[in-house]
């Protein structure tokens, strides 16, 4: 039996650097500070240039990361905030832990992503109750910013953008991230960018927007001892942010990687009754999943399991139909039938181009079965 391929592939990822990560660990270890020391500050510095500029804001992970970021853009409970409803739960859960309401929008056919025209009709009907969008950059795919943006502004919402898997993006040869008031990224070991452990961070160019996160993530504290606003505890550790630093050097390389197996799935499955990853004009995914839909998705799953290829449903069920933030009278057909049919195939950077062909060869012998 061949290896088996696995989703997402941390350890791998740690390897690769083993030697690097090892001796931050260590610097780390031997300097005494823990908690939002020189890592976490320089950290912030070099993931804000990598957006060319900018402030970022180190916090405990991708959920506290939006959580804090709404706030700081200044949702208040009882808020609207707009988003979509085939995204990690955390979305809304994030939303809701502010107090705000989440209110889901219908996606496109096609990528799967925000779609304007539904968020026009939704910013219509909640009649100047939304306070933010938060459009969800999902697979490593940017959504339509400007026309995100324009409806956002035109109906006085900020928007805060789900970066936890676009980690580099880019539309129109801008990074995902800088559109929006402010951006969230999860570094959860799967993600593009992986801590060893939990982390985050809010990416903004508004440094009041800026302050307000470091107020937020520190008790609302500016001088030690004094909550000058309500806040809490949401920290980046000095170790996640010096396992980070080491990451992030490799960032791109990695993301190119992706990039290389994503065109080879491509190439590969043209021609296979799958639907496939559609790239709009201007847009540089980073291939956080490469994400087929059919509608013979559980069998698929299941025949490529079966050969030890195992994939991920990202995600099962939309947030709309979970228990938690269940809205019964809410119909997003494309969305639900999106969650009924996609199906994540490996891509990340320790698999080889073999391995894509290997993949490929057994949906194309599922496809002809
Ligand atoms: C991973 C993820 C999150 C949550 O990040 P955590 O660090 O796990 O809290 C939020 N949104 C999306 C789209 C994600 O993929």
């Amino acid at each position: 039996m061949s290896k088996p391929l696995l989703t997402a592939d941390p350890h791998a990822g740690f390897l690769a650097h083993a030697d690097e990560i090892r001796a931050a660990v260590d610097r780390v270890l031997a300097g005494g500070r823990y908690i939002l020391g020189p890592e976490v500050e320089t950290f912030e510095r070099e993931f804000a240039s990598y957006h060319g500029g900018g402030h970022a804001v180190g916090v405990a992970n991708g959920t506290e990361a939006l959580e804090l970021a709404l706030q700081a853009v200044g949702v208040k409970a009882g808020d609207a905030v707009v988003t979509v409803a085939n995204s990690a739960s955390a979305t809304a859960a994030a939303i809701q832990q502010i107090g705000a309401q989440p209110v889901f929008v219908e996606i496109e056919a096609d990528t799967m992503l925000m779609s304007p025209a539904a968020l026009e009709r939704v910013l219509a009907a909640q009649k100047g109750k939304v306070k933010a969008v938060v459009p969800v950059q999902l697979y490593g795919l940017p959504a339509a910013m400007p026309a995100i943006l324009e409806l956002a502004r035109r109906h006085g919402a900020k928007v805060v953008e789900d970066c936890a898997q676009a980690h580099g993006a880019t539309l129109d040869g801008r990074k995902a991230g800088t559109w929006g008031d402010a951006a969230a990224y999860s570094f959860y070991p799967t993600k593009n960018l992986g801590a060893l452990g939990d982390g985050g961070a809010v990416f903004t160019r508004d440094a009041a927007v800026a302050e307000q996160l470091r107020l937020l993530r520190l008790y609302g504290w500016r001088q030690r001892y004094v909550s000058e606003i309500p806040g809490r505890n949401s920290r980046l550790d000095e170790l996640q942010a010096a396992i980070l630093r080491v990451k992030l050097k490799y960032l791109d390389a990695e993301n190119a990687t992706r990039r290389t197996l994503a065109e080879r799935y491509l190439k590969i499955l043209a021609g296979t009754p799958l639907q496939l990853p559609v790239i709009p004009p201007g847009t540089e995914p980073v291939w956080h999943q490469f994400a087929v839909r059919t509608p013979r998705r559980d069998a698929l799953q299941a025949h490529l399991a079966a050969q030890e290829i195992h994939c991920g449903v990202l995600y099962p069920m939309p947030i709309h139909r979970q228990p938690a933030y269940a809205v019964p009278a809410l119909s997003l057909p494309v969305t639900e039938r999106a969650c009924a049919e996609v199906l994540c195939l490996p891509v990340h950077p320790a698999l080889a181009t073999g391995d894509i062909d290997r993949v490929g060869e057994e949906i194309l012998r599922w496809s002809r079965s």
